[in-house]
């Protein structure tokens, strides 16, 4: 490669119009159809060995195949924006109302789409190079709908690489750590099944409040809030609710909603079994039934040493 032509004014310039024409689209997980068909239209000026389309839905695969055997590489970007209404006033603001690009995954997918330029220019003399753009990365379910699709079977990369823009560090900085970069997340809502009663008579009711009280202890004894910690696991409760806005009514229901995070799924696992126990354990202990959905999962994501 080149480095100075392809990284000519010219170059950078052209990516700056396509990551703003990205910026203007911006489109909700699963929905990013335009982004997707942009994306299909900036790859066919390349000529691909091969794209494959629709993959988990609006996924994408380009394939530049030298026809020899090698390391297959691949490269990745997302598709999707947030639910958040754009206040900027520039010419390429978000066109969809209530949606913008806070992300940055239009400057991913510009970037990456400047790799298959580059990849178009000095195509691989041996293995492949694939360039992968994923719905839904915000909802945590694009991966892993790709990864599920038979149409994902042929493709078969030895290396992946991917990135996110970090706010904080100076521009142009790569921050790299070994092991997992991302921690491991997903929620649970806890319902909590009892009976109401009469305010005046609390003990002919079944009240979740103190079982509620209880776990919210036991969790925050459960955590070791150390993220320099191999085993580092946070449980943050981020919303609770628990009978009306009646004053002569004792609750008989109540909700409790944590999100959790480690670095490693086994942790993950360890953690979600403590929990378990501990639900099973205080609900029992406080005559309740009980639900429990795990929801917004998102697998730790982590680099390999080599
Ligand atoms: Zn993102």
């Amino acid at each position: 490669i080149n480095p100075t032509m392809q990284f000519s004014n010219q170059f950078c310039s052209e990516l700056t119009q396509v990551r703003r024409s990205f910026h203007a689209l911006a489109e909700m997980s699963k929905v990013e159809t335009k982004s997707a068909a942009k994306v299909i239209e900036e790859l066919l000026k390349l000529s691909p060995t091969n794209i494959i389309a629709n993959v988990g839905g609006t996924g994408i695969v380009a394939e530049f195949d030298s026809g020899v055997a090698g390391p297959k590489v691949l490269f990745r970007a997302e598709l999707d924006a947030l639910p958040i209404q754009e206040i900027n006033t520039f010419a390429h603001r978000s066109c969809t109302d209530g949606v913008s690009h806070k992300c940055g995954h239009d400057g991913h997918l510009a970037t990456v789409l400047g790799t298959a330029q580059i990849v178009a220019a000095n195509r691989p003399k041996k293995g492949k190079v694939y360039l992968l753009f994923q719905p839904a990365e915000e909802t945590g379910s694009g991966a892993q709908a790709m990864l599920d699709d038979p149409l994902f079977a042929s493709v078969q990369p030895d290396y992946v690489f991917a990135y996110h823009n970090v706010p904080g560090y100076p521009l142009g900085q790569v921050i790299l750590r070994k092991g997992a970069m991302n921690a491991s997340v997903r929620s649970i809502i806890i319902k909590f099944f009892g009976k109401t009663s009469h305010a005046a008579e609390p003990e002919c009711g079944i009240s979740p409040a103190l079982a509620i009280a209880q776990l919210l202890t036991t969790f925050d004894g459960l955590s070791n809030n150390t993220k320099t910690r191999k085993d580092f696991r946070v449980i943050t409760p981020v919303h609770m609710n628990m009978g009306e806005v009646a004053y002569g009514v004792a609750a008989g229901y109540g909700e409790l909603h944590l999100t959790i995070r480690t670095w490693t799924e086994e942790e993950m696992l360890s953690l979600i079994a403590d929990m378990t126990k501990a639900i099973e354990e205080t609900t029992a202990a406080h005559k309740l039934t009980y639900e429990t959905e795990w929801v917004e999962i998102f697998v730790s994501c982590g680099n390999k040493d080599e």
